[in-house]
């Protein structure tokens, strides 16, 4: 059976487009790979592929500064392979070279960097990054000659499905097109139950669940965030929206690196706001930049209204943000998906959020893991804390082979 990869190619990818996604299987300038084709390795650093020469020089301008560094860090035994351990050793090992890197460049890795050196391939088992053979399927599990015999046991068809979805992902830009600008929302008139129903209702696209193409799955996807927030406020004693000018400030604890990609989509929440607000979006999380800017917004219903957007990253666990100085209190603490970060726990986490003492949502991949949460939290948590679990359901898409989160109501 061939993997669903095999042959697919994206012509003229601009390189902000190629570096939103890494895979060392696959070449990182037009997403090819095939069971045929050869791959070549970067000569120099070997931890990034290219499907041919012309691929090679066209990525060399941006990859020669990380990759000149890695060599010397080789050559002066500062960046170690890792030979056999734990998760937890190689892990470690991998956030080393993130940070040895770091240093050696004077600055903090983008996206792409970092997923090439923590994304670098090892065995499923032992962890040994040498000699290894790869599951032909879904092409992101590797095994070391002791441990081949083991290819069975993965979640071999989820990988397939999240790595269908990621590489679809790079051609479509998550920011919905321009004609989109949701004057109209909200509307009491018009009340959203479904994703599906704010799409014929604000995109009018009218087209039925089963003839989504990708793009307005991305687009889905990109608007589930502040349309969950949304959902909130319609129950006053979950969430209240201010009635006078207000800063209102949310805080992100940045989970995936779509919380950042998605960051615009908060502009539509402005919206729900009946006073002029300063919408301010916190995003904490320990793969994110530190930044600081104002996003754009629409002219109509934000701008002429008064309304300002404000966007600040920090690079850093929840926990420790709390307990920094530049902690600012949030009016909502959001956390898409929750999964612990590396090195974080739950009472660490939980005890950051009594710090805050204001609603958290959380949002979860099925019901049964809500539940898990939420016992989870109520264990922990001896106050009593509003906390709110919508639910993303998975729909598949019939045309395409991804499977996107989308948003819905239950
Ligand atoms: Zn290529
Ligand atoms: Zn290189
Ligand atoms: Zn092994
Ligand atoms: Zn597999
Ligand atoms: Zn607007």
């Amino acid at each position: 059976m061939l993997a669903p990869f095999e042959g697919l190619r994206f012509k003229y990818l601009k390189a902000d487009r190629y570096n939103s996604f890494f895979h060392p299987n696959f070449c990182h300038v037009c997403k090819f790979w095939s069971s045929e084709v050869n791959m070549i390795s970067c000569y120099n650093c070997d931890m990034i592929a290219y499907c041919c020469e012309r691929h090679m020089i066209v990525d060399q301008k941006q990859h020669v500064d990380i990759c000149n560094a890695i060599k010397k860090l080789i050559r002066e035994g500062k960046m170690r392979n890792f030979h056999e351990g734990t998760r937890e050793e190689w892990l470690n090992c991998k956030k080393e070279c993130v940070r040895v890197v770091e240093q050696e460049l004077a600055r903090s890795l983008l996206f792409h960097e970092e997923q090439m050196l923590l994304f670098a391939k090892s065995c499923h088992v032992c962890y040994k990054e040498t000699s290894l053979k790869t599951c032909p399927l879904c092409l992101s599990v590797n095994y070391c000659e002791d441990h081949k015999q083991n290819v069975g046991p993965h979640k071999c068809a989820a990988l397939q499905t999240w790595l269908a979805t990621e590489i679809q992902a790079v051609k479509v830009s998550p920011n919905p097109p321009r004609q989109f600008k949701f004057i109209n929302f909200p509307n009491a008139n018009y009340p959203i139950a479904t994703m599906n129903s704010f799409y014929d209702r604000y995109i009018r696209c009218s087209r039925s669940l089963k003839t989504w193409t990708f793009p307005d799955f991305i687009h889905s996807d990109y608007l589930s965030g502040p349309l969950t927030l949304y959902d909130c406020t319609r129950d006053p004693n979950v969430l209240q929206i201010p009635n006078t000018e207000y800063t209102y400030i949310i805080h992100i604890i940045a989970t995936s690196h779509f919380d950042r990609l998605y960051l615009r989509s908060w502009e539509i929440f402005l919206h729900v706001f009946i006073k002029p607000t300063k919408l301010v979006v916190i995003m904490v999380g320990p793969n994110l930049q530190e930044e600081c800017e104002a996003p754009d917004i629409c002219k109509l219903k934000c701008k002429n209204f008064g309304h300002t957007f404000h966007f600040l990253s920090h690079r850093m666990l929840y926990h420790d943000y709390v307990n920094s100085s530049l902690y600012r209190k949030p009016d909502v603490i959001i956390r898409f998906h929750v999964e612990l970060a590396d090195g974080e726990t739950w009472a660490q986490f939980l005890a950051a959020l009594e710090v805050s003492s204001c609603p958290l949502v959380i949002t979860a991949e099925s019901n049964i893991k809500a539940q898990e949460y939420r016992s989870k939290i109520g264990d922990f948590s001896k106050q009593a804390m509003p906390i709110i679990d919508q639910i993303y359901i998975t729909q598949v898409d019939q045309t395409t082979i991804a499977q996107v989160l989308m948003y819905d109501c239950i």
